[in-house]
């Protein structure tokens, strides 16, 4: 019996209350449940691991997506939620979750409304058609000045009046442990650590999970994907243990087949797992490649001008441990324009003497040798596109080719392919109850954010702004509905 089951149905915790909700999680989707709940003066406990709320904002691009809104409108673009849901299942090829991204794209431009009307201001020119994920159709893509914290300021603007008069509680360095549940399968409340490293029982007619992924808990991150976690550029309380509890009281699990990279970035050095240094600027549309890329078997695994980030993701979860080692010779170093955002020149050519995961050498072969790749097949692979370069016809279908490798000396950096982002959740439906893997409810559970995973919003692939702006949608919507959760 888990200590879930084995827990009494005390209607009271130690402190006397039931709470309306119980927030598990004081982030993106949790700060907008508790706000929304507090106007509506319900009695609200937000329960968080970490020592401030906000949550994954503190580094998140905070770019989010919504169709049909009203910056929109006034910029004569005529977008509804039906495009966005179209442009989605275009994008995830067909592996989103169409019931949830529905709920998700239709409540979306209510919300962002909303946000606007708190005071949430995307930069100027916005929205946009894309940034680092596969475009749009339609111009709906937005962010703020701060990223992630422009949006964290919003909702803490809308939140902290609802702590400040007493109708939200907030524990500060306080980690949910488990789900009280009565026999019946109820959830009515949550086991909680605190600082000094007591538990508390905490009591509630209805229980908010939203305590985000599991990417920086290597160990689930590799049970989940099979795959090394190798960046460390999530969330520290992204450990997953919203997934944890939840299955603990009979959850079901979903998107253990939707995991997908992004295409990474350059790392510090080799530690697994590591930070990024920077990202090579690998989208043809803001820089044509003038390198080649290889694979560990040092051949090429895309067509480098692909324009089509989705496609060059998909490919590169075929490579090696996701990782991609960019070739270039002396004078693609100083010509081509400097790839790596924020650098100049300078910087740039000093790399390959100071920076690990950059390499120099005389020769393709001593290039290979210093990298750890084959001598010969990263030979045969350059020889094979200066060949296609001088005949205007690549193997691989590349268009831009503007020169050759062939001036000594030459040049590698290591790109290693990672996520920020959890593909496996808790399985809900779309009341945003958390249910049995046979579909049945578990009652006064639900979830919202990044603990029902990115593959219900966006299956196998990236969709611009389907993380955070649904996470607040959902949290939204829960506050909104808070009276009648019981
Ligand atoms: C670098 C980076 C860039 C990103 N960029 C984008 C983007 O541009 N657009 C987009 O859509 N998505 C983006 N994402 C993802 C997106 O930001 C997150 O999915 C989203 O913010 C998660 O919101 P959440 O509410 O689920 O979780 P979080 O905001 O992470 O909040 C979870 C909260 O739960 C708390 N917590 C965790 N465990 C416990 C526990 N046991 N007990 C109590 N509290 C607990 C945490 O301390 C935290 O405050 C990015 C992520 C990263 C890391």
């Amino acid at each position: 019996m888990n200590d879930a089951r084995s827990a009494s149905d005390a209607t009271t915790g130690i402190s006397g209350t039931t709470y309306d909700l119980i927030v598990v999680g004081g982030g993106t989707a949790g700060m907008t449940a508790a706000a929304i709940a507090g106007r509506k003066n319900a009695n609200v406990l937000i329960i968080d691991a970490a020592d401030r709320l906000g949550g994954t904002l503190w580094l998140s691009t905070g770019q989010v997506s919504a169709a049909g809104t009203k910056l929109q409108k006034s910029r004569g673009i005529n977008d509804t939620p039906e495009a966005h849901f179209e442009d989605i299942m275009r994008i995830s090829r067909g592996t989103a979750d169409a019931d949830i991204v529905k709920l998700a794209v239709d409540n979306a431009a209510p919300t962002f409304d909303w946000l606007c009307d708190s005071g949430f201001q995307p930069i100027e020119g916005h929205p946009v058609m894309g940034q680092g994920h596969e475009y749009y159709s339609e111009r709906r893509y937005y962010w703020g000045k701060d990223n992630g914290v422009t949006i964290y300021e919003t909702l803490n603007k809308m939140l902290s009046p609802e702590i400040a008069r007493g109708v939200v509680k907030v524990l500060y360095n306080t980690r949910a442990q488990s789900l009280i549940q009565h026999s019946d399968g109820r959830v009515t409340g949550v086991v909680a650590r605190d600082a000094s490293g007591q538990t508390h029982r905490y009591h509630g007619k209805a229980v908010l999970l939203t305590t985000g992924g599991y990417a920086s808990n290597g160990e689930m991150f590799k049970k989940f994907t099979g795959r090394t976690q190798h960046g460390r550029m999530a969330y520290h309380a992204s450990q997953g243990d919203g997934l944890t509890m939840a299955q603990a009281a009979g959850a079901g699990l979903q998107g253990q087949d939707k995991y997908i990279s992004g295409l990474g970035a350059i790392m510090v050095d080799d530690d697994v797992p590591s930070t990024a240094i920077g990202r090579f600027c690998h989208w043809p549309e803001q820089r044509q490649p003038w390198e080649v890329y290889v694979n560990a078997n040092a051949e090429r695994w895309i067509a480098e001008d692909n324009p089509s980030v989705d496609a060059r993701e998909h490919e590169l979860l075929k490579q090696p441990e996701l990782r991609w080692w960019i070739i270039l010779d002396d004078a693609i170093l100083r010509e081509s324009p400097v790839p790596i955002t924020g650098w100049d020149r300078e910087r740039y050519l000093a790399a390959f003497d100071v920076q690990n995961l950059f390499y120099k050498a005389d020769t393709i072969e001593a290039l290979a040798k210093a990298t750890g790749l084959d001598p010969k097949a990263l030979a045969a692979t350059i020889a094979d596109y200066n060949a296609g370069q001088k005949s205007g016809k690549d193997k691989m279908g590349r268009k831009h080719m503007p020169k050759p490798i062939a001036k000594a000396p030459f040049y590698a950096i290591r790109h290693q392919g990672f996520s920020v982002s959890s593909t496996v959740g808790v399985t809900i439906n779309t009341n945003l109850q958390v249910t049995r893997q046979d579909g049945s409810v578990i009652p006064g559970l639900y979830a919202a954010g990044e603990v029902i995973g990115s593959g219900l919003l966006m299956g196998k692939s990236f969709c611009g702004g389907m993380l955070v702006m649904p996470a607040i949608t959902f949290g939204k919507m829960i506050g909104e509905r808070v009276r009648q959760l019981a």
